[in-house]
């Protein structure tokens, strides 16, 4: 029986990224059914909502979702708060799905090495930030608010059985990996960090073959922009989680490459997951032909991985996304001397001509 795939394109340069996603599926000959639905700004200007009650129910009745990205200065001053496409929809979502491990990997293409700003040697990466997604700062009640006009408050939270596990999720990850993983907090200011801390203590006592260190998170933010190839998992809370991985992503020379995957259960088996860039609507680059796909379409190799039973496709897919910039394929976020502009379909059409 085919996967059934829900895809939700977003607004802004998601319609075209999750074209050539699709496009790149298809031809990858993976067994799925596709079916679309709105989300983010599209869906608010066709239903009054960010989030209506068909996209939820698309996305509960599928093995995974794929989304491209939402938001964008129209919607961004709509009132309450709970119609703008980040806060209506993309939270939302993620706590109805149930989706609290975020996975962002972040490695160095063998052919984009110059694209990082990093040099001589220091821009080999290959790690993955383990995210908690559904708790923390972001979700804290009471939700936060502005009692007068110049005090405004979020709250922070989290429990015991939160962080263990996502710990799990890490450690497991970790295993698939190096063995090795850094727990990311701030233990010395925050309590929620000190609970975060002694638990993933507590994980790491049945995960004796995995390698455990902490950092604070400011000294981490430094010591990614110092060396990021000295790290291979790490796992951090919601918002530093957030922050992290866009400098580890910019390390690898460029937004537009990163996929993630947002998981209800532990990796490792297969689960439920949406899978999405980690870049956002890039509204100044929109309707262009210039947004860059591959972090779209490995998005949706992780997709086949973890939630499809379907590691060949995925590697597939990755290996021709390699071999399209090996060709010196590159859209304008990464063009250097010496390499041909594509626009985002002619990329895509590229990693298809390079499936084997
Ligand atoms: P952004 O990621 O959309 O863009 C940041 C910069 O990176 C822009 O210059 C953009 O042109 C460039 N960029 C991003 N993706 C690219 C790609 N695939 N190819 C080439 N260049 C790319 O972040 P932003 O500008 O801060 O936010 C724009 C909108 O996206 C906002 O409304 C924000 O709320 C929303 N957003 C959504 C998500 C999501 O849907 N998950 C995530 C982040 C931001």
């Amino acid at each position: 029986m085919a996967w059934k795939v829900t895809v939700l394109p977003g607004d802004g340069i998601g319609p075209e990224v999750t074209d050539e996603a699709v496009k790149v599926l298809k031809a990858s000959g993976a067994d799925i059914e596709f079916e679309f639905a709105l989300v983010g700004g599209a869906a608010y200007d066709a239903s009054g909502h960010p989030l209506p009650e068909e996209t939820v129910e698309a996305c509960k009745r599928c093995d995974a979702v794929l989304m491209g990205a939402v938001g964008g200065p129209r919607w961004d001053k709509l009132e309450p708060v709970t119609l703008r496409p980040e806060v209506g929809a993309l939270l939302p979502l993620r706590r109805e799905l149930g989706l609290f491990a975020n996975l962002r990997p972040a490695k160095t293409m063998e052919a984009l090495v110059h694209a990082s700003p990093l040099k001589d040697g220091r821009n080999l990466i290959d790690l993955v930030v383990v995210r908690e997604l559904t708790g923390g700062i972001y979700f804290g009640t009471p939700r936060g608010r502005r009692d007068d006009g110049n005090t405004a408050f979020d709250t922070c939270v989290y429990s015991r059985d939160e962080v263990r596990r996502i710990a799990e999720c890490g450690f497991q990850i970790a295993r698939t990996r190096s063995n090795r993983i850094v727990s990311v907090d701030k233990a010395n200011v925050l309590e929620t960090s000190r609970l975060w801390r002694e638990v993933v203590e507590e994980t790491a006592g049945v995960y004796q073959d995995v390698s455990l260190s902490h950092l604070l998170v400011d000294n981490c933010a430094m010591q990614i922009v110092r060396d990021p190839s000295q790290f291979d998992v790490i796992l951090t809370e919601n918002m530093f989680g957030d922050i992290l991985s866009d400098i580890a992503s910019m390390a690898t020379g460029s937004l537009g490459l990163l996929p993630s995957a947002s998981l209800g259960s532990a990796a490792g088996t297969r689960t439920f997951g949406l899978y999405e860039p980690v870049h956002g609507s890039a509204p100044d680059i929109a309707g262009q032909g210039r947004a860059n796909p591959l972090a779209m379409i490995l998005s949706a190799a992780m997709m086949l991985r973890h939630s499809l039973d379907s590691a060949d496709h995925a590697d597939r897919i990755e290996n021709a996304v390699e071999s399209a910039l090996c060709e010196r394929l590159r859209t304008a976020d990464i063009f250097e001397n010496d390499t041909k502009l594509v626009t985002t379909s002619e990329m895509g059409d590229a990693v298809v001509a390079k499936l084997v």
